[in-house]
């Protein structure tokens, strides 16, 4: 079957979910055994987001290949089996920089370069680029942003441009549909209005995704349908849902989004297995047990920067039947460990720069001292071997040399020779690299497995200098990179669950199959609640 192509784009303002929709629908028709890719189209001129602040942008989903993307690219690996790699997002400043290379080689011939056709081309061929990494039936196009920014203007007529020149595409537009208290009606104008902006660019949407609070009206429908040339069995509702995301496609299904997409390209619709995500939504809607992790990190105001662990906690719990109390603390404001009182799990994750590092030795104390469940993800980890270093092994200031440079007892450090930074993206250990466990460990236990592929974004490592006097104090280093030295996992001995690993397992579990690591630590906090 030739690759057909469905194109999401956003009205009205953003974070209405555009991914979680793309991804969503995608799940559905994966359910239904078709081959789907997913491709996110970003605006901003930054060549890609790993160089931006987390409060800017949320988190930077690193794929296999190690490109940092968009976190979106998380939600599309959450809820679909599809591939993921640097092909599977692009961003106009990539766009931009590879027209502006092929100018200055003298590929145009002398022409005068342009926005139309020189940049709608390149995001035309970036499409079909991402469209030919894997043979698939259908791909997802996202674009970022709302209709309207200037910025996304670029895309969008590529968009039109695909369509008039490839009758395989499909557009569906999300966009908002308020519901007014003052007037208690829902207002149609700001749909009717954005869907306004796609038809003056030349895009007529098929469906209409429509977010809102509550359950909409036939006759708000059949106004929308009216005003935005959209047939009303095709205006779709996308209502909040009670209280998980993973309900989103069983929401669609409902509505029968995946039927009407078969339909428009004149495809048959194989019936849809979605048994084992229905089993996964009715245990988010009956758990036996709650249980309470703190996350001691520095991003937590925005909820968007440690996206993939809140996700990978949330459903590695609902997995297991049990409800999650997720408590945010703030590791600069960490002076008193009251706060971590209570709680059955300490997770501290990755992140970088000094502000709340002391804090997070200060939960690694508290955890090894108290035996509460312990998970360290790549700052994380180091946090653990530093406070280790202190309180063990003696060494009164060790640090890692990103804290303090001069530190008398580098015991993190620069361990792959770094070349003078000048260009701040690429100078990490970035995507996947294999891991050789030892044997007969908590860890090689956990994964059942004597190898594993995790992936990387960081530059400071362990420094094997000091491997001796940590293992002759009841640390394991039970994960190596394989055939190297490198210290990637280190659990602590005589503790039901202290382990820090250098990579992120957060960027790997799914609902149905949630990271073993993220299982056995809400395995162990539920068996810390049951002691009391
Ligand atoms: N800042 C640390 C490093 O660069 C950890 C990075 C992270 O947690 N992703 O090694």
């Amino acid at each position: 079957m030739p690759t057909k192509y469905i194109f999401i784009t956003g009205g009205v303002l953003s974070s209405l979910g555009k991914g979680l929709a793309a991804a969503s629908i995608a799940n559905l028709l994966e359910s239904q055994n078709f081959k789907i890719g997913m491709l996110k189209l970003d605006p901003y001129l930054n060549i890609d987001p790993g160089t931006m602040n987390p409060f800017q942008h949320g988190e930077i989903y690193v794929t296999d290949d190690g490109a940092e993307t968009d976190l979106d690219l998380g939600h599309y690996y959450r809820f679909t089996n599809t591939f993921l790699s640097k092909l599977s997002n692009a961003t106009s400043g990539q766009i931009y920089h590879e027209v502006i290379k092929k100018e200055r080689k003298g590929d145009y011939l002398g022409k005068t370069v342009q926005v139309i056709p020189h940049i709608t081309d390149e995001i035309k061929k970036r499409i079909l680029l991402a469209s030919k990494q894997k043979k698939v039936d259908f791909i997802f196009i996202e674009v970022g942003g709302t209709v309207g920014d200037i910025e996304s203007l670029p895309f969008l007529e590529a968009i039109r441009q695909f369509k008039l020149e490839n009758n395989n595409s499909i557009n569906i537009h999300l966009t908002y549909v308020p519901f007014i208290k003052s007037a208690l009606e829902f207002k149609t104008k700001p749909t009717q209005q954005s869907t306004q902006i796609l038809r003056g660019i030349g895009i007529i949407p098929e469906i209409i995704l429509c977010r809102c609070e509550k359950q909409l009206s036939d006759d708000i429908k059949s106004k929308i349908s009216l005003f935005c040339n959209v047939k009303k069995e095709n205006v779709i509702e996308a209502k909040d849902v009670k209280k998980s995301i993973y309900e989103v496609p069983l929401e669609f299904h409902k509505q029968g989004i995946d039927k009407k997409i078969c339909h428009f390209f004149k495809i048959k619709y194989r019936s849809t297995n979605l048994t084992e995500w229905k089993s996964f939504v009715q245990k988010i809607k009956n758990p036996k047990e709650k249980i309470k992790i703190a996350i001691v990190g520095k991003y937590l105001n925005y909820r968007d920067a440690y996206k993939s662990i809140y996700e990978a906690l949330l459903h590695t719990a609902y997995h297991n039947y049990l409800d999650i109390d997720i408590k945010k603390i703030e590791s600069d404001k960490l002076a008193n460990l009251k706060n971590l009182k209570q709680v059955h799990g300490i997770l501290i994750p990755g992140g970088f720069g000094k502000r709340g590092w002391e804090g997070k030795i200060l939960a690694c104390k508290y955890a090894r001292e108290k035996k509460i469940p312990f998970f360290g993800i790549c700052l994380g980890m180091q946090a653990l071997i530093v406070e280790f270093a202190r309180n063990i092994l003696k060494l009164k200031k060790a640090n890692s040399t990103e804290m303090d440079p001069k530190t008398k007892y580098p015991v993190i450090s620069l361990m792959i020779e770094q070349k003078k930074i000048e260009n701040l993206g690429g100078t990490m250990r970035l995507g996947a690299y294999i891991c050789s466990l030892k044997k007969k460990t908590k860890i090689a236990k956990i994964y059942q497995t004597n190898e594993i592929s995790e992936r990387h974004r960081h530059r400071y490592e362990f420094n094997n200098e000091y491997k001796k006097l940590f293992e002759e104090k009841d640390i394991i280093f039970s994960g190596i990179l394989k055939n190297k030295t490198l210290c990637e996992i280190v659990e602590i001995k005589n503790h039901p669950c202290m382990f820090g690993v250098q990579f992120h397992p957060e960027f790997k579990s799914k609902p149905l199959s949630p990271h073993p690591l993220f299982n056995f630590f809400i395995k162990k906090a539920l068996e810390c609640k049951k002691k009391g």
